[in-house]
């Protein structure tokens, strides 16, 4: 039985993550976060959940609970997530990170923990957003160097604070890498004003921010004379949470490591 601790269980992934966690047989929910001195500390972690009492109280700050839990799942922001990682090297404890919008000296940081944490690290940790994926990597495999262009549309509700999200991006370096492209040279992210035409080997962005929208990803393969779309919509956070669960799970007993959703759902041939 794997022993799971939310880090900000009153937010909209943490209380997801607690429904999710709640509803699995292998799982138990052992420790909820919420942020030092918040007034939410000694609430039931149900009971924010909206599910009604479980017996487990939150806390504000990792160490009252350090005992309690194996794994740490963290949906929070990079500040928040890179702290928690360094207690986990320190205790001995796993963690699952779905926080998105890291910078790159942030990404390198973490990375610096792969020899010491077994982490799971995924901008989405959706099955079908991971299954889509491939699906791009085969597309643009086929596609990209022969005259289609590749466009990437995302849509999100009204109070994500990053873009392009964080899935848009990894679609994104998914297709340059089965190209051969540097993201960092070939993604442009503003088109405004005169910009010309596009090049051939662009990879565009376009970012949508309106009301409740969960998730959707469109990726636009276009030519002359025909245009074929991969679309992921998520329709409730519950995709992400169960597939968090799922990965919290799957880290059990496994050694210090960076991983993907790609190794939790064993996709990689
Ligand atoms: P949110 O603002 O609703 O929740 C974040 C929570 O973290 C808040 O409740 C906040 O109080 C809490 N928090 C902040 N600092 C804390 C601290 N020091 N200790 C404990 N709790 C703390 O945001 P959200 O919509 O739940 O999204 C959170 C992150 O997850 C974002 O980066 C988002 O992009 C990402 N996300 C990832 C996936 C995925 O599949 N990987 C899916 C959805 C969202």
């Amino acid at each position: 039985m794997t022993r799971i601790a939310i880090v900000g269980v009153a937010g909209r992934m943490g209380r997801t993550l607690v429904n999710a966690a709640e509803q699995d047989a292998d799982a138990t929910l052992a420790a909820g976060i919420v942020p030092p001195g918040s007034s939410l500390a000694g609430a039931d972690i149900g009971e924010l959940a909206g599910l009604g009492s479980k017996g487990v109280t939150a806390v504000d700050s990792l160490a009252a609970c350090a005992d309690d839990f194996d794994v740490l799942i963290d949906f929070t922001t990079p500040e928040v997530t890179l702290e928690n990682l360094a207690f986990c090297a320190e205790h001995g404890k796993s963690i699952v990170i779905g926080t998105t919008g890291l910078s790159d000296d942030e990404i390198a940081t973490l990375d610096g923990y792969r020899e010491r944490v077994p982490m799971v690290f995924a901008p989405n940790m959706s099955v079908g957003v991971n299954l889509t994926l491939k699906l791009l990597e085969t597309a643009a495999r086929a596609l990209g160097d022969e005259g289609y262009d590749i466009e990437v549309i995302e849509s999100h509700h009204r109070h994500k604070v990053d873009a392009p999200s964080g899935t848009a991006l990894k679609m994104g370096e998914t297709m340059a890498g089965a190209l051969g492209r540097d993201l960092k040279e070939h993604g442009v992210f503003e088109r405004v004003g005169q910009c010309g035409p596009r090049s051939d080997k662009e990879i565009g962005f376009a970012t949508v921010r309106a009301g409740d929208i969960v998730g959707e990803h469109t990726v636009m393969f276009a030519t002359e004379g025909e245009r074929i779309e991969i679309t992921h919509k998520a329709s409730s956070r519950m995709t992400f949470a169960k597939g968090a669960v799922r990965a919290a799970r799957w880290l059990t007993g496994k050694p210090s490591g960076r991983y993907g959703m790609d190794d939790v759902l064993d996709l990689n041939e």
